[in-house]
């Protein structure tokens, strides 16, 4: 038969062992928040919500964990460009399914398919300044499109091209 202490020593490693479990679970969810793509309301980064991923379409939501992943990566992006405009910006188009990009005659292979492209707006409706001063602050893909109210980002490879 085991000894009293020996019971209490097995219960203490026990504890331990729970204890490094749930903190280690703790830090995984804290690093890899869960995002209910199914609500509009819910906050994919700082500045920005799935409404703004989805606009409100059932059609729109991403599904496929690394099309949210890029949506994420994206929205951080989007939150560093956002805090340097000073000034809210605006999404006019994010996420689109294949079917829905092909219905808005969108490129073939367009990054919007991925999650990786968006086409925003400056709130405050200054869209050739803010077109500009997106050619000098992002990193990537850039459509310009200000003549038809929007500049199209992407995570892309460095280029620029006009709409
Ligand atoms: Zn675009």
């Amino acid at each position: 038969m085991k000894s009293v202490t020996e019971l209490l020593q097995q219960a203490n490693w026990l504890v331990v062992f729970l204890l490094v479990v749930f903190i280690a679970l703790a830090f995984a969810s804290m690093f890899s928040p869960s995002i209910d793509w199914t609500n509009p309301k819910t906050k994919i980064s700082k500045y920005f919500t799935v409404y703004e991923v989805t606009k409100g379409s059932s059609e729109r939501i991403p599904t496929d964990p690394s099309i949210q992943q890029n949506i994420i990566d994206l929205a951080q992006k989007l939150d560093q460009l956002r805090e340097a405009w000073g000034s809210p910006i605006g999404i006019r188009s994010w996420y689109r399914p294949p079917t829905i990009n092909a219905a808005v005659g969108g490129h073939p292979n367009s990054r919007h398919i991925y999650g990786k492209a968006a086409d925003i707006y400056p709130t405050n409706r200054k869209i050739y300044q803010f077109q500009k001063f997106v050619q000098e602050n992002w990193i990537g893909g850039i459509g310009k499109g200000a003549r038809r109210g929007f500049v199209h980002v992407d995570t892309g490879r460095v280029r620029t091209w006009n709409y």
